[in-house]
């Protein structure tokens, strides 16, 4: 198959495998934070569990190619409606934070899933989650689903309370403002430990940048956590597009 051909037959199947969506509501919710609003008859009846993820084609036309697709953790999705309501964090770096930027009622769009995102435990009893700005929709939509001790490292505290807390009830939360160097890992380590309280029934779920993920996994390994225990996701990694979360 040439390299054209190969292209195509990839955009078909790409198209195969999406379904047709359109962006309903766009709000602002704070200093690079949008509330976006996709609905599409894919998402209509859709099994999804707080944590499961949606993808998004934020660039190409599923047929023409290139293309480039990114994840994002639905906070809510109602499926009477097939209405995912996503929290995105427009950080200015690559397209999906370009196409939230610039999303407005109306914008059309091809979505994938949901699927799983973070693997919470089965059982109903408490977990850590550990992010940050691209956890808020996740933090939100687990922490309405469950008993979640939530901490996360963030660019400004005061900012992240309004959000969270103003718009989505969120305020039972431990946030840490990053400092260069990753000097607050430290307390960022000691907030999930904390939380963890030592019980053996505590699920922590760690998402976010890679590099903290890594840290707090070898954290609570080290504080005797069993690693089968520990949802890992990462989403994001300085220099890298496009993370999936598997
Ligand atoms: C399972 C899963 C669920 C996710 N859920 C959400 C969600 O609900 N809301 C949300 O906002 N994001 C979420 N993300 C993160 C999002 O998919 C990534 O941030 C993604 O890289 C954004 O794509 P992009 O096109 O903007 O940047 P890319 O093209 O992927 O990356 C371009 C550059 O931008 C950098 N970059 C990516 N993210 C950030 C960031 N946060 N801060 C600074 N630089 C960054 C990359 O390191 C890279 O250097 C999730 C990721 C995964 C894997």
């Amino acid at each position: 198959m040439t390299t054209t051909a190969h292209g195509r037959f990839t955009s078909l199947l790409l198209d195969l495998a999406t379904h047709e969506a359109e962006v309903t509501r766009v709000e602002e919710v704070g200093a690079g934070l949008r509330l976006v609003s996709i609905a599409g008859d894919g998402l209509r009846a859709a099994a999804w569990e707080p944590g499961d993820v949606v993808q998004v084609i934020v660039v190409g036309e599923a047929l023409l190619g290139p293309w480039e697709i990114r994840s994002y953790t639905p906070l809510a999705l109602d499926p009477a409606t097939g209405t995912a309501q996503i929290l995105w964090h427009v950080h200015g770096n690559g397209p999906g934070s370009d196409w939230a930027a610039s999303a407005v009622e109306g914008t059309p769009c091809r979505v994938v899933g949901p699927r799983r995102g973070v693997r919470l435990p089965a059982s109903h009893g408490a977990l850590v989650l550990f992010g940050d700005e691209t956890s808020f929709s996740t933090a939100v939509a687990v922490h309405r689903a469950r008993d979640a001790r939530v901490v996360l490292e963030v660019e400004s505290v005061e900012e992240s309370r309004a959000v969270l807390g103003g718009w989505f009830g969120l305020v039972d939360v431990v946030l840490v403002a990053r400092e260069p160097g990753d000097a607050h890992l430290a307390e960022v380590e000691r907030a999930v430990l904390a939380a963890q309280g030592g019980g053996v029934d505590v699920a922590p779920v760690l998402t976010g940048k890679a590099s903290s993920v890594q840290r707090l996994h070898r954290a609570l390994r080290g504080a005797g956590v069993q690693g089968r225990r520990i949802s890992g996701v990462p989403y994001w990694a300085p220099g890298k597009k496009g993370l999936k979360g598997r």
